[in-house]
């Protein structure tokens, strides 16, 4: 059976599949704060308790935020910086005794969906983590690309496209530069911008309950929020012309997004339609552990 990590910043989460896909075993623990060996500690306490309950051992694939770096075979890129710098895959490796594989998050998001996910059977896949960070994986024919960088499909730190003034030089980014697209459109950055904007300090849940509710403030908020996911959108699909984009993470449950932004992503797509699909995820919270435990497969 194939067991898949998600080594995400607030929690880490087991699970286990059989051949057909179905989970036979999950668990959630929340991840330890800022404590790298607390972290190595936890997962694992996870594969021990999964192959207890399952009763065999697995092959073992882990999502995480962030990047192995070809040139090093340390971590990089992480918005959790604690695995910044660590070599996690050997580590790990070492505390389990085995052999695993290990991609970004938003690879396995990207992956999980496109293998049996909203993206089953098409060609070209982006799949957009947009949660406490925002990433971005690639999957092609069943294949998630990494490239010679480990970067590919990380999108949230290029810059915002088409910025009005009042969006330069946008808010600071954990990467040391300003206005990457994370900073505008995660839900941390959905909120940071809001008390910027506003003056007042509401979580994403909030202002999108409130816009619901008819609170204009929130509503105009939301529709500034609609239209750089637009612009940034649009840039991807300028370059890589996927034929299905999937949202996950926390702003993925913001209903209203798969058919607003796709109503103003065509006056910046450099083409006379756009045919692109603009889905949410059918494995919810789940894709990014049902990636992982499917790199096994690849
Ligand atoms: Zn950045």
């Amino acid at each position: 059976m194939r067991m898949g990590i998600d080594l995400g910043g607030t929690k880490i989460e087991a699970v286990v599949l059989d051949d057909t896909g179905s989970v036979r075993f999950r668990e959630r623990v929340p991840t330890p704060q800022g404590d790298y060996a607390g972290t190595l500690a936890a997962i694992g306490g996870l594969v021990a308790r999964a192959e207890r309950a399952v009763g065999q051992t697995c092959t073992v694939g882990i999502g995480t935020p962030g990047a192995i770096s070809p040139a090093s075979g340390l971590m990089k890129n992480s918005n959790s910086t604690v695995l910044n710098g660590k070599p996690l895959k050997q580590d790990l490796e070492q505390l389990l005794g085995r052999e695993i594989r290990m991609a970004n998050d938003a690879n396995c998001f990207a992956l999980s969906e496109a293998v049996d996910g909203a993206a089953a059977g098409a060609e070209v896949v982006f799949g957009v983590i947009v949660g406490t960070g925002c990433g971005a994986g690639v999957v092609v024919r069943g294949h998630a690309l990494t490239g010679p960088n480990a970067i590919a499909g990380e999108w949230g730190h290029n810059p915002l496209p088409w910025p009005t003034d009042e969006e330069r030089p946008g808010p600071a980014c954990y990467c040391g530069k300003h206005g990457c697209i994370e900073t505008w459109l995660s839900g941390t950055g959905l909120a940071n911008v809001f008390v910027a904007e506003t003056g007042e300090r509401l979580q994403a849940p909030g202002i999108v309950a409130r816009a619901e509710a008819g609170d204009a403030v929130c509503e105009a908020a939301l529709q500034r929020y609609e239209d750089r996911m637009a612009r940034s959108l649009a840039h991807v699909i300028n370059i890589l012309d996927p034929d299905v984009i999937v949202l996950g993470g926390g702003m993925s449950n913001v209903r209203r997004l798969y058919d607003n932004v796709p109503k103003l992503w065509g006056r910046y797509v450099f083409s006379d339609r756009v045919a692109t699909r603009l889905l949410a995820p059918l494995h919810g919270d789940s894709s990014g552990v049902r990636g992982a435990a499917w790199l096994w497969s690849m």
